[in-house]
């Protein structure tokens, strides 16, 4: 930690602030004839936005906005749309999502000429060097199913070392370069659950099954400093499309972090990172000296992420009871839970250094014993604005809200999962837990404060998918139109409180984002359409046309 602190520190001077009041030249940017929609309780809807420097300079009608166009002023026409604080992703993983982006996409490679095709068309635009990587194939699309092959590919792919995924993860295609650079021969011997897929005279056909990847995983080197900058670049690009002027980044690797701070010293940041490291190792950091980082507009370090189970599709979220689908399961606790007392005394220390504790919990019991964990914290270091919260907070058990209400206890919640998941979660836990899963109403109507997020790249970054899922609740097999467990569903306007305000309160940033308010950060987002009167079931259609953020443009829709 100590070394991402120097960069940090190094990078303040670079960064510029400031801004609100506007001069005699008058405001630097003005959108008009827009509804502008503020999130502010105390004035929630205005027609114009002036903007000067990097702060938002006044919200009101139209004329009154206007006294502050000067002859340099940027006037942007609303043309009627709506204007929105910039969306807050509260839960995501930054560097994996623009591998993502990065990496090829074979989802939708129909058949195995197509699969080669993609394959190819990426290993010429690859520098000397790198690997193709990534993929989500998937064969059984494929006429006749048949596994993909190295003589697939190796002829598209002569110097460039190809190892891509099946949708799974559970088992990769490697060419010819890749095999000889992890050492896998005719001669190499299977490993402990793994599989090395082999033709009729033993030589490998480049399929790796389980245990089997780790042979290539470990001699994929990892990315340079430049593959980092290029891929940190990639995934602004894609945040700033979207409307989304904040992220905050679950468990980043540090020499990630010190990429973010590169950028950040140069002015390069288009959106907002907040970067929660891992509570493991945190504690000792702690002890060790200060890592509180100097605040700066565009990159913060705060808070601690820590686990307390698995996942649902995993068959590993905790349970009281045992799995509906899998009678003699309850799910597993996570290592960092186990011993307790270890788990208590970490995250009391970090609790009492004052840094957010964000925690990982699926499962009903792996919440409850996460409140008590936080519930014991509170009690050994005395009463604060603390804000613990917990990652995902998906089943609920009943009993529970009041825990999360008293302990003022936040659910950082994706509910893009919740359509996803839906298509199969009651299968696997019954209809009594579903009801209080996903629980976005209950939880409001406790009067517990959500954070919205994607949990990009494990969902899609876009925030209106999340808006969507929320509103509608609608699984995404479409066999529940109406909403799966519909009691849960929120508004629209309580679904864009949890995307701007809530995230901004569960990482302390309220009183400089979140809602479109004089004096606040100018970080704004432009929709496509009017998501108040859209049918809910358009939600997901519309779009950013444009994104400000720190009063600059970043992204406008040509
Ligand atoms: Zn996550």
């Amino acid at each position: 930690m100590a070394g991402v602190a120097g960069v940090l520190c190094a990078a303040a001077g670079g960064a510029s602030c400031g801004g609100g009041t506007p001069t005699a030249a008058g405001a630097d940017l003005i959108i008009v004839n827009a509804r502008v929609w503020t999130v502010d309780p105390s004035d929630p809807e205005a027609e114009a936005v002036a903007v000067s420097g990097d702060r938002i300079a006044a919200v009101g009608p139209r004329a009154d906005v206007d006294r502050l166009r000067g002859p340099k002023t940027r006037v942007i026409d609303g043309a009627g749309r709506v204007l929105l604080p910039g969306f807050n992703d509260s839960h995501i993983h930054l560097m994996t999502g623009g591998a993502q982006l990065d990496s090829v996409d074979l989802k939708d490679a129909a058949t195995p000429a197509e699969f080669a095709r993609r394959i190819g068309e990426r290993a010429r635009a690859t520098n000397a060097g790198e690997w193709v990587l990534g993929g989500n194939w998937d064969e059984q699309a494929w006429p006749g199913a048949p596994l993909p092959t190295k003589a697939m590919v190796d002829s598209v792919t002569p110097d460039t070392p190809v190892f891509v995924n099946r949708y799974d993860e559970h088992m990769s295609l490697a060419n010819t370069v890749a095999l000889r650079l992890a050492g896998v021969s005719a001669k190499t011997p299977d490993p402990l659950g793994g599989l090395i897929v082999r033709d009729a005279r033993g030589n490998p056909t480049g399929i790796l099954k389980d245990a089997a990847q780790a042979y290539v995983y470990k001699v994929i080197p990892s990315p340079s400093r430049e593959q980092r900058v290029r891929t940190l670049k990639r995934a602004l690009g894609h945040m700033a499309s979207l409307g989304v002027t904040s992220v905050q980044d679950m468990g980043t690797d540090p020499d990630d972090v010190a990429i973010y701070g590169e950028l950040a010293a140069r002015g390069e940041l288009t959106a907002r990172i907040r970067v929660v490291p891992l509570e493991v190792g945190l504690a000792e950091a702690l002890a060790a000296g200060p890592v509180r980082h100097q605040a700066l507009p565009f990159l913060r370090v705060s808070g601690a992420k820590g686990f307390a189970d698995g996942s649902l599709g995993s068959t590993t979220a905790f349970f009281f009871e045992p799995y509906t689908d899998a009678p003699s399961s309850r799910g597993l606790l996570a290592d960092e839970m186990q011993p307790l007392d270890r788990m208590r005394s970490r995250l009391a220390a970090i609790d009492k250094a004052g840094e957010q504790l964000c925690i990982h919990a699926i499962g009903d019991r792996a919440i409850s014993m996460v409140l008590d964990l936080f519930a014991d914290v509170a009690r050994a270091n005395g009463l604060r604005d603390r804000r613990s919260r917990i990652e995902h907070s998906q089943h609920v058990a009943p009993a529970d809200f009041d825990r999360y209400a008293r302990l003022g206890v936040i659910a950082s919640v994706q509910p893009y999962h919740a359509i996803d998941d839906g298509k199969w979660a009651e299968k696997r836990i019954g209809s009594a837990r579903a009801r209080t899963t996903y629980a976005f109403r209950s939880f409001l109507d406790h009067g517990v404060r959500l954070a919205f997020g994607s949990d990009w790249p494990v969902a899609p970054l876009d925030p209106v998918q999340g808006l969507y899922a929320a509103v509608t609740r609608a699984t995404l097999d479409g066999k529940r139109p109406d909403g799966w467990v519909p009691e849960q569903k929120v508004t629209v306007a309580e679904a864009i409180e949890a995307y701007t305000a809530g995230p901004a309160f569960a990482e302390f940033q309220e009183a400089s984002k979140g809602t479109i308010t004089p004096g606040k950060l100018a970080d704004l987002v432009l929709l496509s359409a009017d998501p108040f009167t859209v049918p809910p079931g358009m939600l997901r259609e519309l779009r950013a046309d444009l994104t400000i953020c720190g009063g600059r443009v970043v992204f406008e829709r040509r």
